[in-house]
């Protein structure tokens, strides 16, 4: 049920999902008024933790899709593997933005790889391992095999260098289809989020530098240290997705730059993503607000710089040390009230703001 009228603050929004992404997303949408409902089908979610309800359900659970959304005004989603039958039931009632398009392009790597490029955007080679013919004849070496869905943080992939290990990496990830892209020796990764407004303005927010460990994000620094004409370059691929996903939310567009400067998309996620939430402590507007303006159709905010930042994942039971990140002025710390503390789970995370001089 596609609408183009403002939902003003005092309606309510709905988020598919009960992850941190949601929780922060309820707590800017609680800055301007709003109130949230949380659809997830898990008993705890720290979204809904925040939130004015919380709907159970699962995502193919039409009865409870169907009470959730009569419920808010509009819908968002905080997690791009949401299905995409569950974005379909929640539209027949009302809004959903960003639509199912966006997460019909994130939910496989090969879909996604090819729409990039047929905006114009650049990627690193890729070729699709859907058979042993495929891996005889493969040709993107060394690089990495990646299964077409339901990998995330470097899960479901595996570096081969050669074809003899591209064989034996996909019998291990189960001869599943895959997309063997090539391995990029890359200066750094950033990341450009766009907002796409309800009126086609796009505003994205300052490129950010992004370091991974074990392919999970660890930290991201802004300002971004790198050419004019590099940090151009990542804007317009963000700016020419989000206008070619027809977009009206947010979008993130995670790069590799290389040492010549050419940046290559990765893979994107329409939805606030972990590399923006220094806007949260150190941008005129937090990218979590700037969904909710998008959604709500209000005019986009600001993406200045308020000061220098980097934010640093808290990874597992580094959250343990929050006494040290509570004692240090720099600091900003995020707690997203996980209960058990898991290797590689995201508990937190913290920015360090630069001080002004007085
Ligand atoms: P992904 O799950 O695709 O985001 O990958 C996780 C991380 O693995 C990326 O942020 C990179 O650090 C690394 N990576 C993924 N694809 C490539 C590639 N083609 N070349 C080099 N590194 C990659």
């Amino acid at each position: 049920m596609p609408s183009s009228s403002i939902i003003p603050p005092g309606a309510t929004i709905g988020i598919l999902g009960g992850g941190q992404l949601g929780r922060m997303t309820a707590l800017a949408a609680a800055r301007l008024g709003y109130r949230c409902l949380v659809y997830a089908p898990d008993e705890h979610s720290v979204a809904a933790e925040v939130a004015a309800g919380h709907v159970r359900g699962d995502y193919d659970d039409a009865a409870a899709l169907a009470r959730f959304a009569t419920q808010v005004d509009v819908i968002t989603y905080e997690f791009e593997n949401v299905p995409e039958g569950a974005v379909l039931e929640c539209e027949k009632l009302r809004p959903v933005r960003p639509g199912v398009k966006p997460i019909h392009f994130a939910q496989h790597r090969l879909r996604e790889k090819d729409f990039l490029r047929k905006l114009g955007i650049g990627t690193a080679d890729y070729q699709p391992i859907r058979s042993a013919a495929d891996v005889t004849a493969a040709s993107a070496l060394p690089g990495i095999l990646k299964t077409c869905t339901e990998g995330y943080d470097g899960k479901g992939q595996a570096r081969v260098t050669d074809r003899a290990e591209l064989a034996a990496a996909w019998e291990r990830l189960g001869r599943r289809e895959c997309i063997l892209e090539a391995l990029v020796a890359f200066q750094c990764e950033v990341s450009a989020i766009v907002a796409r407004g309800l009126d086609g303005e796009t505003r994205c927010f300052p490129i950010g530098i992004n370091s991974h460990r074990d392919g999970i994000l660890r930290t991201t620094t802004v300002p971004a240290d790198l050419s004019a004409e590099t940090l151009a370059t990542a804007e317009r691929f963000g700016i020419q997705l989000a206008q070619g996903l027809d977009l009206v939310g947010l979008v993130a567009l995670e790069m590799f730059v290389t040492p010549e400067g050419a940046v290559l998309a990765n893979e994107m996620a329409p939805r606030p993503h972990n590399s923006g939430h220094w806007t949260i402590d150190a941008c005129a507007t937090s990218q979590f607000e700037q969904l909710v303006r998008a959604i709500c159709g209000l005019p986009l905010g600001s993406v200045d710089v308020l000061a220098p930042s980097r934010m640093e994942n808290l990874i597992g039971d580094e959250a343990n040390g929050w006494p040290r990140y509570l004692a240090e002025p720099e600091a900003r710390l995020h707690l997203y009230g996980k209960g058990k503390a898991r290797p590689g789970r995201k508990m937190g995370h913290v920015t360090y703001v630069q001080r002004s001089a007085r």
